[in-house]
């Protein structure tokens, strides 16, 4: 991921870390590579993507709670 253009972002360096605008960007690339993680496991009865499934179920709650 490039982080050049947060770095260079006035309200991003104000912020501390991302602005609203980059947050909601930054947080749905994160989001799609955790579903692509996800879908890449064969085995859908394993320990390992159940974890992955609960994993991506409390990230939404977090994202969806952030302000
Ligand atoms: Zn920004």
């Amino acid at each position: 991921m490039n982080y050049t253009k947060y770095l260079n972002c006035i309200e991003c360096q104000e912020a501390g870390l991302y602005c609203v605008k980059h947050r909601i960007e930054v947080e749905r690339n994160l989001r799609k590579r955790e579903i692509r993680k996800t879908l890449q496991i064969k085995d859908q009865q394993s320990d390992q993507y159940k974890h992955a499934i609960k994993g991506l179920l409390e990230s939404y709650d977090i994202w969806k709670c952030t302000p």
